[in-house]
């Protein structure tokens, strides 16, 4: 079949990566993709917000399945748009019908699903400009530090973490008065949780689901997890504390009360949930839903998967899961990611990147790259590439991306070298 992938990360190569070793794969598109999804795929211009350019592309190359990969789309509402349309109802999209996307696209609405179905989650209230005086007085009531959300979507800078109740109570005002824009017309403001965080993606058809290898993700730009909040610095999975009796409480209290709430709710949900975790005193408590897999646990959870993706999500989008079994990797896998110089503030692109053919011993996951015109791979981003590796742990697997990356040149590369600094 043909089959598209929608953005450009290093999470959408790694998508690219695995469906084009399946033999259901006739021809790979990636809109827009990156440098590296073109030497794999066929890159498409085409931004996935664009729902009627997606659409006609989609009908011009005969596509059989989109994979989503952002969250934006789906918050948008591509799935829903993709089934009104008599001419797409047959493609294969997967991810959330909106409906099921507003687990992310909405704090509140993740929150009171969690409190419907009794998943474990900090105790909150969330609060809008006209009940302030409430919320001001809700803080009050709190142990300091102080966590304060943007209800809506904030490209991963909505979220707040205060020690000083003055000054909690001062930015609850900001975000209610459009610090954030429409995103945090509400605020949820929650208890604060004192653990180790991790994550656990599950592949759903809303009815069926497949926990997927567990991941950790690190995502300040300094070592020992300090300064500005990035998409990913780098992560290994699986994770080396969730263990058997661990995993078990997180599919007893969470994945499966999460998928029967979609099926009791009658969401339309083909697609993937990344449940971000927190451990606390040896008991998991949801963080946060995203609908969509993570940017860079993506390129260590799709590497262990020795099952046929395209047949994985053939099933999701058909409702038979049931029907198939993963089949995992043993081995651990770790990524690290190289930035540009100055991220995640400002940064120059255009930057030749050297050394690229001489990776052998891991899998190199473009993120923010391109082609120029005189050919050359060039930096078109933040996040540049990711150096995925296998090991028979995740140090071992780790120690392969560092020797890989010392191969590796770009004027200011950037990476951390403490990845998995809390594991051992
Ligand atoms: P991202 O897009 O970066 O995943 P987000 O903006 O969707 O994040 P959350 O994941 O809800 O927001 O929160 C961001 C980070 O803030 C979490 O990864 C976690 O480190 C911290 N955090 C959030 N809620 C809590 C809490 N209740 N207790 C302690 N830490 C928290």
């Amino acid at each position: 079949m043909n089959i598209l992938i929608l953005g450009s990360g290093g999470r959408e190569h790694t998508f690219a990566y695995k469906i084009a070793q399946s033999p259901k794969c006739k021809k790979l598109y990636v809109a827009p993709g990156n440098a590296g999804t073109s030497a794999i795929a066929e890159n498409l211009q085409v931004n996935p917000i664009d729902f009627a350019a997606v659409a006609n592309m989609a009908l011009e190359k005969d596509i059989h399945m989109i994979v989503v990969g952002p969250e934006d789309p789906l918050v948008k509402g591509i799935v829903d748009y993709f089934k009104k349309d008599e001419r797409l109802q047959d493609i294969q999209i997967i991810g959330p019908s909106g409906r099921g996307a507003l687990l992310e696209g909405s704090k509140e609405r993740a929150k009171e699903f969690m409190a419907m179905y009794n998943i474990p989650t900090a105790a909150y209230e969330s609060f809008s400009f006209e009940s302030l005086q409430a919320g001001k007085k809700f803080l009050e009531t709190l142990q300091p530090p102080y966590v304060l959300k943007a209800d809506g979507l904030a490209a991963g800078k909505g979220v707040l973490i205060i020690d000083d109740l003055e000054e909690a109570k001062k930015e609850l005002e900001n975000m209610l008065s459009g610090k954030f824009g429409a995103a945090s017309k509400k605020v949820v403001i929650e208890e604060f949780l004192d653990g180790i965080e991790l994550s656990v993606f599950v592949l759903t058809d809303g009815k069926n689901y497949k926990i997927l290898p567990t991941a950790k993700d690190y995502k300040r730009i300094g070592e020992g997890d300090i300064g500005l909040n990035t998409g990913g610095m780098g992560a290994v999975s699986p994770v080396p504390f969730a263990d058997k009796d661990f995993m078990n409480k997180i599919e007893e209290r969470i994945v499966k009360p999460t998928v029967n709430g979609l099926q009791t709710e009658e969401i339309d949900y083909k697609g993937f949930v990344f449940i971000g975790l927190i451990k606390v005193d040896g008991e998991p408590y949801v963080i946060e839903y995203n609908v969509r897999m993570g940017d860079p646990e993506t390129e260590v959870v799709l590497p262990r998967i020795k099952s046929d993706l395209v047949d994985l999500l053939e099933k999701t989008w058909t409702g038979e899961l049931d029907q198939i079994e993963l089949e995992l990797d043993k081995r651990a896998a770790s990524t690290i990611v190289l930035v540009s110089g100055g991220y995640p503030e400002s940064y120059e692109k255009g930057k030749i990147i050297k050394g690229l053919k001489e990776i052998d011993s891991s899998i190199v996951f473009h993120a923010g790259t391109m082609n120029n015109e005189e050919g050359d791979i060039v930096t078109s981003g933040g996040r540049v590439i990711a150096l995925t590796s296998f090991g028979k742990d995740y140090k071992e697997a780790l120690k392969k991306s560092y020797q890989s990356a010392e191969k590796l040149q770009f004027d200011k590369m950037y990476f951390r070298k403490d990845i998995g600094f809390d594991l051992s």
